[in-house]
């Protein structure tokens, strides 16, 4: 094969396997049941991954790809760096126990409700303010949610999903940059747009995958605190709403943003949860 039909070949594969995880995106909001949740996920992580690794084949021919091989270490730096700030910020700490592993909370200086984990160093910070305004159900709810975003790869570690996953999209980008820079517009265009998709996809998988996470363990406080923090209605997605949706989130809206993963609409997170809900045995 020429270099030119590699590249057809491997982008089309890309293209193909995009179109098979939104597909399987909206299959989500069809299922009833919670192991059949978990299982959409980890099959739309898997076929992002193919699709991610199809668009760095397709990209491989091009010249310029060192960037790639520092965006993994870039990313890696990053957050041990803020989790070494952070630390330093960090009023006390919370133990809380979720199946039978003990998790330590950080509990930071802030005045709104926030959450977040920081995977590669499997930190977990929430705000001191979060703690003060929330039942201790309702932070369960909260903290199952982070320890969810741990575990969504299991068995295989968070670290090595993640880190993968970084380098496969740092590749896809960094290539479909050279390939502009070589003249290749279109292949470019697509393999960028590739790579921006499949990482929103993953990051909004890995969202409800999380929530999942926090529904098997906490239960409806799951689906109550998100309703309280969120104060919106559970909405079903069409095919539509998935595609204009990413667009959107890939605007970025804040300093960091590029940090912070993309999170799909507040609506569909809790339809996914309620359609469980209210399907659920009793
Ligand atoms: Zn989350």
């Amino acid at each position: 094969m020429t270099t030119h039909n590699l590249t057809v070949f491997t982008l089309g594969s890309s293209v193909f396997a995009l179109i098979v995880a939104l597909v399987l995106y909206l299959r989500l909001f069809t299922l009833k049941n919670v192991n059949e949740v978990e299982r959409m996920c980890k099959a739309i992580f898997v076929v992002v991954y193919v699709s991610l690794f199809f668009t760095a084949l397709s990209v491989l021919s091009s010249d310029i790809l060192d960037a790639a091989i520092y965006v993994p270490i870039l990313f890696v730096t990053t957050q041990s760096l803020i989790g070494f700030f952070l630390d330093k910020k960090t009023e006390g700490f919370v133990r809380f126990e979720i199946g039978e592993n003990i998790y330590t909370l950080r509990l930071l200086d802030k005045k709104k409700i926030t959450a977040f984990t920081l995977v590669w160093n499997r930190k977990m910070y929430a705000s001191s303010y979060l703690v003060k305004v929330l039942t201790p159900r309702e932070i369960s709810a909260i903290m199952a949610h982070e320890v969810g975003h741990i575990n969504a790869f299991k068995p295989i570690p968070v670290s090595l999903a993640v880190i993968v996953y970084v380098s496969l999209l740092a590749l896809s980008i960094s290539g479909a940059i050279s390939m502009a820079l070589d003249g290749f517009i279109h292949y470019s265009a697509i393999a960028f747009l590739v790579a921006l998709y499949a990482w929103v996809i993953f990051s909004w998988t890995w969202e409800h995958t999380a929530d999942i996470y926090a529904y098997k363990y906490i239960g409806l406080d799951t689906i109550l605190v998100l309703q309280k923090i969120t104060h919106t209605v559970p909405t079903k997605p069409n095919m539509i709403d998935i595609i204009i949706g990413i667009l959107r989130s890939l605007k970025p809206t804040r300093a960091g943003a590029l940090l912070v993963n993309p999170h799909p609409p507040p609506s569909v997170r809790l339809w996914l949860l309620f359609n469980i809900a209210e399907n659920a045995p009793h």
